[in-house]
């Protein structure tokens, strides 16, 4: 019977999430050691190689095989003008699929894929972009016979360690959190969690000296002990530090095609809504819990936000580099460490 049959995850409709908006500017973030620059296939590394022998190989932090970075940063294919010099030369499809897809990804639903945007390049967060649009982004996302290919595949949502939704009783949730993520209330309250929840085995203080101590010359490096040293003050009032904005190059292309400005609830707001959007969470862990770990870094990415602008920085662009930041630390195994550590 019809009404017996199990949903299944599905990849088609293309799914874009009410609001998003994004297209590429070239602002150069996302070739850059803000995070590892892969991973590559096998058949990936070797075509890279082929192009340049110093471009690819095995990296032992990530256990895969990886593009490597010039000493400023930026991919080796990476020219002065922020362009990507194997597109230039042989085309979009000449360039390892991660590097076609980044920021957008994908995940199956049983209504279909969603497609999800990353927030640390400053062209998904800064400045006045274009509704996101499937069939723009369609062959980012598609293999080379057009399929949409998934990340993720969630078919049921864990909204508690014990309690399980079907995806149509999750939808309406869903959708309130994403219409108040783009009004005007405080998100700490929509999040209604409480961000610093007691770590099982650790503290605060001893994950963020790791995360100080995980400073390796990369700007990933930098990002790290950005949250570090923000973590440190929120909770024991150490005196701040500034690490450095090696990323400041990407932000000043993105200020300068930005006149108009945005508040930072919006860049806050808009990253939240992808958060939740992206079901990411649903992977490995619940929604409850996904409320504190975001609760969290919401406290982190407003305090950085915070003293950037103090030092100087238009509050668009200060809350987009603390997105960028607390996005970078999030997808870090240390950032899971933190959230295994906070499962009751
Ligand atoms: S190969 Fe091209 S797109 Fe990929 S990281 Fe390098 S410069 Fe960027």
């Amino acid at each position: 019977m019809a009404g017996n049959k199990k949903k299944k995850t599905e990849v088609r409709p293309l799914l874009v999430r009410p609001g998003a908006r994004y297209t590429c500017f070239g602002d150069g973030l996302c070739c850059t050691d803000i995070h590892g620059i892969g991973p590559l296939t096998k058949k990936e590394m070797a075509e890279m190689r082929r192009i340049d022998r110093r471009s690819a190989g095995w990296d032992d932090d990530h256990e895969d095989y990886m593009l490597k970075t010039e000493a400023d940063g930026g991919c080796v294919f990476l020219m002065s003008d922020q362009r990507c010099s194997v597109h230039a030369q042989k085309g979009l499809e000449a360039k390892p699929d991660g590097c076609r897809r980044f920021p957008l990804g994908l995940v199956a639903t049983p209504r279909g894929g969603r497609i999800t945007t990353e927030h640390r390049c400053p062209c998904r967060t800064m400045g006045d972009r274009p509704e996101l649009r499937a069939e723009d982004v369609e062959a980012s996302i598609c293999d080379g016979s057009k399929r949409p290919v998934a990340d993720r595949r969630i078919k049921r949502i864990p909204l508690t360690s014990k309690k399980q939704l079907k995806f149509s009783e999750w939808e309406p949730i869903e959708a309130e959190y994403i219409r108040r993520f783009s009004g005007r209330e405080a998100l700490l309250g929509i999040l209604d969690a409480k961000p610093f929840p007691k770590l099982h085995g650790s503290s605060w203080e001893k994950q963020a000296t790791e995360f100080i101590g995980a400073r390796d010359g990369t700007q990933f490096g930098v990002a790290m002990a950005w949250v570090g040293d923000t973590i440190l003050t929120l909770q024991n009032g150490h005196e701040t530090r500034s690490p450095g904005r090696p990323w400041g190059p990407a932000f000043d292309r993105a200020q300068a095609r930005s006149p108009k400005k945005q508040s930072s609830r919006d860049v806050f707001g808009d990253w939240l809504a992808d958060e939740v959007w992206s079901l990411k969470w649903a992977d490995d862990y619940n929604f409850n819990l996904a409320r504190t770990e975001l609760a969290t870094r919401l406290a982190i990415g407003e305090d950085i936000c915070a003293r950037l602008e103090g030092s100087g920085a238009r509050l668009d662009r200060a809350a987009a580099e603390a997105v960028m930041m607390v996005e970078v630390v999030g997808e870090s195994d240390y950032w899971t460490e933190v959230k295994d550590r906070m499962r009751i």
